[in-house]
């Protein structure tokens, strides 16, 4: 079996890496060709469980996607620079919120053993973890939430199966001969676009349109001033009404991230964006000032109509596979979209619809 794989993001890497588990001798050739994307650009929060999102399949996909992750950090034994159990505080600046977030968390966690456990956690003790913080809010920890570096995930899979296949550094266009869709003018038995936003202008090369759009994210990473310090082990936290504060290995923390509908691919980083972003940093660091942003990064994920992922084969063309759409917790639906679709190479007929919408609902 010779398969093409198109994208060397989140989903074509655990693709790829879970194909040469279960099928060493396979010959894979991935491709990978464009600046700006979205795993490239991504430092992310696993924790999908506290969400307020109503789509049932959405959330299946998410709290399976946390609980995957974790496991194959485990079992390649990931650094915590890649992949590490932090835990999630959220902050409510009232007891009923808090209430209520106890009240989700209780019922979340029985189908949601990665959750682990869950608590009230004090103003005091979230000062202790982060010296710096102006809020008198109190939170919510959930103990099973994690953090992830997209790049150097993708980085290690690749990494670990350097030997075993072929990455081809250079843009993928597909074209027609017969009933016969190439890549690059090359066969293959399977293709899988693993593209994220760049899937409509991909399969538009063979006349087919997805219902694809751009989302431009930017996040920033600011070092901490005088005697702020944080942990390595601290856990992220996603204060009520501003940014997320991701930690990072190197004593800094990470801020973001933007949701633009309206950019398409640019990739500029914007002063008042990344002014936004500070500002949101400086009402719960003082002292933070725009000498301190050490790093900015920039991508584009792909979102559809209704923001849900969606994978599986093309209709009408058993040789081809597709998943984009993976949004804003593409770090978290990422890997278990890439461990489905190569279970759907071991057995195409198997039942997605707990997880996702029929594609037709996303390809025209
Ligand atoms: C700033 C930011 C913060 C984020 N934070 C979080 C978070 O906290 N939690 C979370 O769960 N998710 C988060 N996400 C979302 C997550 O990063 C994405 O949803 C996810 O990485 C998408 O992965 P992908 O593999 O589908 O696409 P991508 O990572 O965009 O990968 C697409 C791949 O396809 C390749 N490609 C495309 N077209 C072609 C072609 N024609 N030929 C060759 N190669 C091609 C590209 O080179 C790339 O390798 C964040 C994203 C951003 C930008």
């Amino acid at each position: 079996m010779k398969i093409a794989v198109i994208g060397n993001g989140i989903v074509g890497a655990t693709f790829v890496n879970e194909i040469l588990e279960r099928f060493p001798a396979y010959q894979i050739v991935q491709f990978d060709g464009i600046k700006g994307t979205a795993t490239t650009a991504s430092a992310g929060i696993i924790a999908p469980w506290l969400s307020k999102r109503r789509n049932k399949k959405w959330y299946n996909l998410a709290r399976q996607g946390a609980e995957y992750m974790y496991q194959i950090a485990e079992k390649y034994r990931m650094p915590p620079a890649v992949y590490f159990k932090s835990g999630v505080i959220y902050t409510r600046d009232n007891n009923e919120k808090i209430s209520a977030l106890l009240t989700l968390a209780k019922d979340r966690i029985k189908d949601a053993p990665q959750m682990e456990g869950f608590r009230r956690i004090d103003n005091a003790e979230i000062k202790q973890l982060f010296n710096f913080i102006q809020t008198e809010n109190n939170g919510v920890l959930v103990e099973g939430g994690a953090r992830i570096d997209g790049q150097k995930f993708v980085e290690f899979l690749n990494q670990r199966n350097q030997t075993k296949f072929e990455l081809r550094n250079e843009r993928a266009v597909l074209s027609k001969n017969g009933t016969d869709t190439l890549v690059n003018g090359e066969k293959f038995d399977l293709i899988v676009l693993a593209v994220g936003a760049w899937l409509k202008d991909t399969l538009s090369d063979i006349g087919i349109e997805a219902l694809t759009r751009p989302q431009k994210g930017q996040l920033i990473e600011v070092e901490l001033p005088g005697q702020a310090q944080v942990n390595a082990s601290a856990p992220v936290l996603m204060p009520e009404g501003e940014r997320d504060f991701i930690p990072t290995n190197q004593g800094t923390l990470l801020i973001g991230a933007t949701h633009e509908n309206d950019q398409g691919f640019d990739l500029t980083v914007s002063d008042q964006i990344i002014d936004d972003l500070l500002a949101s940093g400086q009402r719960v660091i003082p002292n933070l000032d725009k000498s301190m942003v050490k790093n900015t990064r920039v991508g584009t994920r792909a979102y559809t109509e209704d923001f849900a992922p969606f994978f599986g084969y093309l209709p009408n063309h058993p040789q081809i596979m597709v998943a984009s759409g993976l949004g804003s917790s593409g770090l978290t639906t990422g890997p278990i979209i890439g461990k489905l679709l190569a279970d759907l190479v071991e057995n195409p007929e198997l039942d997605m619809t707990d997880l996702t919408k029929p594609l037709t609902t996303y390809i025209k």
